[in-house]
C-alpha cells in the first residue's frame, strides 16, 4: 500500500464529486481513504474560491495544519481546487509547508506527483488548465449512499462579472453521452437511485451533436434510475426541449434551480447576466406551465457593485412576484481577477448586511407560503436520512425538493413512501407515511 490519505471538501457539489474522482484515482494507485487526519500520511484540501469566506476557512484550516507538518516532516499536504488554480503564489508565500498545489484539471497527476514528491523537496504546483480534460474514463470512488453525483461537464463560458469559476476552472467542456449513461448505470449496480447530474452551467451541456435535454432522455432510460435532479443550470440555456423532456419522464425530478441573482435589468446587465428581468419572469412562467408541481430556487446576490436601493427594492419585487420556494442568498463578495472588482461604487458592509436580511425576511415568507400550499396533499418521498431532531423520525426530500420529515414506521432508508403533508415547522415539511411505494432495502 502507497501510503493512507485524508480529503476534506469545501464548496459546492462539484468539488464534492471531485473529491470522489481523486479518491478513485488514488484507490487505484494503490493509496487507502482514512476518516482520521492524524493517521494520513497526506492530508488533501480540495477548496473553493467563490468567496472571500470560503478562501478564509481553507486558510484557517491550513494555519490548523501547520502544527502536524512540524510534528511529523513527511507528512504531505496539498491543496486542490479552485484557491489552488486562483492562489497558487500567495497560498505558497502564506503556507510554505504546503507541498502540493493541484487546480481541478490536474488531477491525473497527483499519484505520480505524490511519489515525486516524498523523493523531493520543492513544492510541486500544476495549475494548468485544459480546454479537454473531462476525467471521462475515471470513475469516483462513491460512498454509500443513495445519491450518486456525476460530472456531466466542466468550466464555464458566461463570464458573469462577479464570478471566479471561468477563471478557477477553465472553459466548457463535456464529457460524451456515452460515458454519462455507463456511469449512471454502474451507479444504479452499486445501489444508488438518485442521480443529480452536475456542471458549473449544467444545461449548457453538448457533446458532438447531443445536448442537454438529450443527455436527460438518455439517463431517464436507465434501468433503475428513479430519480434524476441537475444542478446548476443557467437561465439563458433553459429551451423548450428541456422542460419537453422533464415533463415527459417521470423520473426527472420537477425542480429547477433558477439563479436569479438580482432583480434590476441595470444589475443583470452589469453582471453580465444575458437575461433581462422580464425575460427571466417569463421563463418562470413558461417552467411553471410545463410543470405544474415545480419547486423552483434561485440564487441572490446583494450589494453587487452600483447597485442602488431602487435597484435592489427590484430583486425584493422579483422575488415577491415568484414566491421561490427556496433560495441561497450572499453579499457580493469582491474576488481578484473579475471584471466587477473594477467596477466603482462599491456598496458598504453595513448596508450590504441590511439588504441580505431584508431578503432573507423575503424569502421565508415565501418559503412558509409556499410550504403551506402543500398541507394535505400526498407526496412521494425517498427515505434519505435520519432527522437531526429524533431517532425515531426519517427525512427524504420530495420530487420538488422539499424536506420532509415523518415518523419512521416500518420504512427503511431507500425506501420511497407517500407522505401526507401535515404542517411545517420553519422551512421543513411535516408528515406521515400513508404507504410505501418501493423497497431498496440493499442500500440501507
Ligand atoms: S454562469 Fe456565471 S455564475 Fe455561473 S459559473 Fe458561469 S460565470 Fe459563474
Amino acid at each position: 500500500m502507497a501510503g493512507q490519505y485524508y480529503i476534506e471538501t469545501y464548496g459546492c457539489q462539484m468539488n464534492l464529486a471531485d473529491s470522489q474522482l481523486v479518491a478513485g484515482l488514488l484507490n487505484d494507485s494503490g493509496f487507502a481513504r482514512t476518516d482520521d487526519m492524524a493517521a494520513a500520511q497526506i492530508i488533501l484540501l480540495n477548496t473553493c474560491a467563490i468567496r472571500e469566506k470560503a478562501e478564509e476557512t481553507v486558510l484557517n484550516r491550513l494555519d490548523a495544519l501547520a502544527h502536524l507538518k512540524r510534528k511529523d516532516p513527511s507528512v504531505l499536504i496539498g491543496v486542490l481546487g479552485c484557491m489552488a488554480q486562483n492562489l497558487a503564489d500567495s497560498l505558497l508565500e502564506s503556507h510554505p509547508f504546503v507541498d502540493i498545489i493541484l487546480g481541478p484539471d490536474s488531477y491525473r497527476r497527483l499519484p505520480q506527483m505524490l511519489a515525486q514528491r516524498t523523493q523531493e523537496m520543492d513544492h510541486i504546483v500544476d495549475t494548468r488548465l485544459s480546454r479537454h480534460e473531462v476525467y471521462e474514463d475515471l470513475f469516483p470512488a462513491r460512498e454509500t449512499g443513495l445519491n450518486a453525483w456525476i460530472s456531466i461537464m466542466r468550466g464555464c463560458d458566461k463570464f458573469c462579472t462577479f464570478c471566479v469559476v471561468p477563471y478557477t476552472r477553465g472553459r466548457e467542456r463535456s464529457r460524451s453521452l456515452e460515458s454519462v449513461v455507463a456511469e449512471a448505470a454502474q451507479a444504479v449496480a452499486d445501489g444508488f437511485v438518485e442521480m443529480t447530474l452536475l456542471g458549473q452551467n449544467v444545461n449548457s451541456y453538448h457533446h458532438e451533436g447531443s445536448r442537454f435535454p438529450q443527455l436527460l432522455e438518455a439517463v431517464a432510460g436507465v434501468d433503475g434510475v428513479r430519480r434524476i435532479r441537475f444542478t446548476s443550470p443557467h437561465p439563458s440555456d433553459v429551451d423548450a426541449d428541456m422542460l419537453r423532456v422533464m415533463a415527459a419522464q417521470e423520473n426527472i425530478c420537477s425542480s429547477v434551480h433558477l439563479p436569479l441573482q438580482a432583480g434590476a435589468d441595470r444589475t443583470l446587465r452589469r453582471m453580465q447576466r444575458t437575461y433581462t428581468r422580464a425575460e427571466y419572469l417569463k421563463l418562470v412562467d413558461r417552467i411553471r406551465a410545463a410543470l405544474p408541481d415545480v419547486g423552483l430556487t434561485t440564487d441572490i446576490i446583494v450589494g453587487f457593485p452600483g447597485e442602488t436601493e431602487a435597484d435592489f427594492e427590484e430583486t425584493l419585487e422579483v422575488m415577491e412576484q415568484v414566491r421561490f420556494d427556496s433560495a441561497f442568498m450572499f453579499k457580493y463578495s469582491l474576488r481578484p481577477g473579475t471584471k466587477a472588482a473594477n467596477y466603482s461604487s462599491h456598496v458598504d458592509e453595513q448596508e450590504k448586511q441590511r439588504r441580505l436580511e431584508a431578503v432573507i425576511a423575503m424569502q421565508k415568507e415565501s418559503t412558509l407560503m409556499r410550504n403551506r400550499a402543500l398541507t394535505g396533499q400526498v407526496a412521494e418521498v425517498l427515505v434519505e436520512r435520519e432527522s437531526k431532531k429524533s431517532p425515531l423520525q426519517w427525512a427524504g426530500r420530495t420530487d420538488s425538493n422539499k424536506l420532509v420529515v415523518f415518523d419512521r414506521e416500518d420504512a427503511l432508508l431507500g425506501d420511497f413512501v407517500q407522505v401526507k403533508i401535515d404542517g411545517s415547522h420553519g422551512v421543513t415539511l411535516q408528515g406521515h407515511i400513508v404507504n410505501t411505494v418501493e423497497s431498496y432495502h440493499a442500500v440501507a
